[in-house]
This record gives C-alpha cells, structure tokens and sequence, in this order.
C-alpha cells in the first residue's frame, strides 16, 4: 500500500525481514566496523547467538559487503570465504570440461 503521501510520516508496517529477529539491534553499529580487535571479538560473541546469522552472512555474501562483521565474519573472513568457495567452483568446472572432452574423444574414436 503506498504511502498518502511523501510528506506523510513512514507509519505503515514494514514487511518482516531477518534484521527484526537479529540480536545486534541494541548494540551501536560502529562497534561492527571498528578497526579494534577487541570490538571485533565482543560482536562477533553476539553473532554467536543470533539466531538470523546464516541470512545475515548470506545477506553479506551475496551483496558483497566490504566492511565490517556480518554473520559472524569479519571482511578477512568472508573473502576467505568467497575465494575457497570460486575455488571450488572453479575447479569443479575444470573437472567437467575435462570430463566432456573425455567422452568426446571416446565418441570420436
Ligand atoms: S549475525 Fe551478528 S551482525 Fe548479523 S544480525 Fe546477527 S548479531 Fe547482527
């Protein structure tokens, strides 16, 4: 349902999303971006518990998020993530191709 107007104050229910239920809502969001290791280790003991953690890194991976700790990850982590993951796929691909030429060269003979 659309707004009456732009003027309006945003009232209408918002649709449910993951972030409703996330245990990170009472904490400054600075804390999630800090440099500081000791920041990183204490948010990182609250996604521990979360119960939305697999749709926040989901959330993180799939909108390539650059900066701080989403779903329990910190960036170093996440890249890791992504790059075992290309990896993976990468030579899951590799396999494949080499897979299908083995069978076009049995075709052939
Ligand atoms: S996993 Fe961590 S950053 Fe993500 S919503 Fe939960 S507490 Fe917040």
């Amino acid at each position: 349902m659309p707004r009456p107007s732009r003027y309006a104050p945003d009232t209408l229910p918002h649709p449910p999303s993951w972030r409703d239920d996330a245990a990170c809502t009472e904490i400054d969001t600075p804390v999630f971006f800090s440099p500081n290791r000791s920041d990183i280790a204490y948010v990182k003991t609250v996604c521990i518990s979360c119960p939305v953690r697999p749709d926040c890194l989901t959330h993180a991976l799939t909108h390539r998020e650059d900066y701080g700790v989403w779903g329990g990850l910190d960036e170093d982590e996440r890249n890791t993530l992504l790059r075992d993951a290309h990896r993976a796929a990468e030579r899951q691909r590799r396999l494949q191709r080499e897979k299908e030429r083995k069978a076009d060269a049995t075709a052939a003979a």
